[in-house]
């Protein structure tokens, strides 16, 4: 990091650490990913990371980033900028040598704060330190103004709340989000899961999910979140604090939704969901009776704790399944057709029968062992064998 530095001026005041990184120092969390503001531009970065031996990939170079490789993981380092022109969906930025300009073009004021990397001195242009010590996420200036130019400044302005805001959120943003709600029309449906699914990923997301149903945010996009898929989150994120589990951004969408495939494909569809993520949907809201070990044989550790996370057992019931689950190897059927054939049954439709057969009295008997698994296998092909004389 101190090569970085150096490379880039940060002794002269050219670089600065900016954003997520700042803020979340600020607050004595874990820094996730550091970004660098500069006031170079993009192929002098290019050039001095070169010359100091440091990996440099040009990821957005039209737009000034560029992505510095340590070893400690990649930095992105983006010249300083102002937008040109917006759309509510994309920005034409030009580069700026202007610490105050580029300021102005981020989001909240506590996602605006920059420290010189040497003095660890902070520059605050919009009140972020004030917000950050009363946890109260800004607009930086017109909260209607800076949706119109990013529409996804909505969903940010939730997620962001959810993460770093205490008490009630801000008056003016609130307000803003609630007018411009049907905005987030006109973005890409990816984008609009993806600040879903991270604003699920909080350790707790329902004040704002309560927040953004009164508000009427879901109406435009998800109308099938409502009163009653409040109740599920909280009944979800109740069981997973019972059991220990960490949050689960799908999971907690799927107890957003209608309990429903039909209903639920829909959404995960129009979020342009990958058939993993769809399947993983679907898994979980198929009614069925299994115990906590056939769910485990049938569907795997993932979705046997979705389906008992979201399942309205008893909390003692869930937690008793899931950790059996957790302790317990996913059972294999120590057994194949070709044993079936081996045993005197012709190839055919019969076999696909018989090892039913088979697996649904191994699965009733609890999974036992190849022993007792061939002995089974033995009294029902001998059946099948008998019957047919
Ligand atoms: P996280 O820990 O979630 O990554 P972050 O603050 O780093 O938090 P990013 O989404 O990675 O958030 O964005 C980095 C910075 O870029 C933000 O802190 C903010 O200053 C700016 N930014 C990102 N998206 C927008 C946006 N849509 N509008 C304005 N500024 C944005
Ligand atoms: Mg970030």
């Amino acid at each position: 990091m101190d090569a970085l530095l150096g490379a880039l001026g940060a002794g002269e005041g050219l670089s600065r650490f900016v954003g997520g990184a700042v803020r979340d120092t600020l607050l004595g969390l874990d820094v996730q990913d550091v970004d660098i503001a500069t006031r170079l531009m993009p192929d002098d970065v290019m050039k001095r990371l070169r010359k100091a031996g440091i990996k440099a990939i040009p990821t957005g170079i039209e737009h000034g980033t560029v992505t510095a490789i340590l070893k400690d993981g990649p930095v992105e380092v983006t010249t300083l900028r102002r937008d040109v022109s917006t759309d509510g969906r994309r920005a034409t930025v030009a580069f700026s040598d202007d610490w105050r300009e580029d300021a102005a073009r981020r989001d909240f004021t506590i996602n605006a704060l920059y420290a010189d990397p040497l003095t660890g001195e902070i520059h605050d242009f919009f009140g972020g330190m004030d917000d950050l010590a009363a946890h109260h996420v800004r607009f930086i200036g017109d909260a209607l103004t800076r949706i119109a130019e990013d529409h996804l400044r909505i969903l940010r302005f939730f997620r962001f709340h959810a993460r770093f805001g205490k008490g009630s959120a801000d008056a003016e943003a609130v307000d803003a989000c609630r007018a411009r709600s049907r905005d987030l029309m006109a973005l890409s449906r990816e984008r609009i899961a993806d600040e879903l699914l991270k604003l699920l990923a909080l350790p707790n997301p329902a004040p704002t999910i309560a927040l953004m149903l009164e508000l009427g945010i879901f109406s435009a996009v998800i109308p099938e979140i409502d009163a009653t898929s409040l109740v599920r989150l909280e009944q979800l994120l109740a069981n997973e604090a019972r059991t220990t589990t960490a949050p689960d951004p799908l999971r907690r969408l799927i107890a957003l939704a209608p309990q429903d495939t039909g209903p639920a494909d829909d959404i995960a569809a129009r979020l342009r969901l990958s058939n993993a993520q769809r399947k993983r949907i679907g898994t979980a809201l198929t009614p069925n009776t299994a115990g906590p070990m056939e769910m485990l044989y049938r569907w795997g550790p993932e979705s046997s704790a979705d389906r008992l996370l979201l399942s309205d057992a008893e909390g003692d019931v869930i937690a008793a399944a899931l950790t059996r689950i957790r302790a317990s190897e996913r059972p294999k059927l120590p057994l194949g057709g070709g044993s079936l054939v081996e045993r005197g049954l012709s190839a055919g439709p019969v076999v696909a029968k018989a090892l039913q057969t088979v697996e649904r009295r191994w699965i009733d008997e609890d999974f036992p062992g190849p022993e007792r698994v061939n002995a089974i296998a033995d009294e029902v092909v001998g059946q099948l064998l008998d019957a047919r004389q």
